[in-house]
């Protein structure tokens, strides 16, 4: 048996990364999971990493990368190491998948959205010994982990919905798409990210992709430990984002868009208002930034951030 998936040869004690889906630019709830997953690296002397998660092609606009690559670097937010865009690496998340049909954890799935629907609450495990061929249909992982529950960093013991606990989660679609669950933990242990700071919007999908990890990664990888922190919304269940217009963050503004994330990160205005340049401002939120600041909520609104926004 293939021994799954190795992290890189070298590994380090701690390797932290911001990971945005470039549908489009940064807006000011991005800001904030870069600043934040950064801010947390560097406290450590940790290395930061960027990875454009760009698996969804078709949904993907191709020019938005170098803009956001560039946003950060104007907000000195600057990662280390080679930039890695998940378009280029398909044929890694074949071979995750590959390792897991040999194991016979993959199986074909035929239902529609429509049947699934009916059969709700959830997807039920329909197609599992249906045996049919992988090609031209959707493909879904055998999750007899069923995890629930995980320990996050910040918002401690967490227990997940039925749903994502326990159904089987497609990893490649009928089109051809590798699923965003697949690609991520293949990545993650691939780069040996030891810290995943991230919204907390993705706090559900945890236990699977812990379950993932386990289920994919070879015995010297070692799992990551989450933080997931508040999401910026402009209504309560609406994280800003492009879908919902939320507008871009402006680059010539970057000093102002970097103190309202802080002061979103739960930081005091008055300790950091009087610095003048976002290098200074950079490093001395290295060094004062206190993540037990970081208020206990999944969401604030930015109407209610006091104007940070
Ligand atoms: N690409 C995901 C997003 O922008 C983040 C994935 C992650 O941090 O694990 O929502
Ligand atoms: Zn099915």
């Amino acid at each position: 048996m293939n021994a799954g998936i190795r992290p890189p040869h070298h590994q380090y004690d701690y390797v932290g990364r911001f990971a945005p889906s470039p549908s489009g630019p940064l807006h000011f709830g991005s800001l904030i999971c870069a600043l934040a997953s950064y801010l947390h690296a560097r406290q450590h002397n940790g290395r930061w990493l960027l990875r454009i998660e760009d698996v969804d092609t078709p949904r993907i606009d191709k020019a938005m990368s170098p803009i956001i690559v560039n946003s950060l670097k104007q907000h000195n937010l600057d990662f280390d190491g080679e930039l890695m865009y998940q378009s280029e690496r398909f044929e890694h998340y074949q071979s995750s998948l590959n390792y897991l049909a040999k194991q016979e954890q993959i199986y074909a799935c035929k239902c529609s959205r429509r049947e699934i629907r009916e059969r709700a609450p959830f997807y039920d495990g329909h197609c599992r010994d249906a045996n049919l061929p992988f090609e031209n249909y959707a493909l879904r992982w055998k999750n007899e982990a069923k995890r629930k529950r995980f320990h996050d960093m910040h918002f401690f013991e967490q227990i997940v919905s039925d749903r994502m606990a326990q159904e089987d989660p497609v990893l490649k679609r009928a089109d051809g798409i590798y699923a965003y669950h697949l690609a991520v933990v293949t990545d993650d242990i691939e780069q040996g990210v030891t810290h995943i700071v991230r919204g907390a919007d993705l706090l559900d999908t945890t236990p699977l992709h812990l379950s993932l990890f386990c289920a994919l990664a070879s015995e010297e990888a070692v799992q990551p430990t989450y933080l997931h922190i508040p999401v910026a919304s402009d209504k309560p269940g609406q994280k800003l984002s492009k879908q919902h217009h939320a507008p871009p963050i402006q680059d010539e503004h970057a000093l102002t868009n970097l103190k309202a994330a802080l002061q979103f990160l739960g930081c005091s205005r008055a300790k950091f208002n009087h610095i003048g340049s976002t290098e200074k401002l950079i490093e001395w939120a290295i060094s004062h930034y206190d993540f037990s600041d970081l208020p206990k909520r999944t969401e604030i609104l930015v109407s209610d951030a006091n104007g940070v926004y």
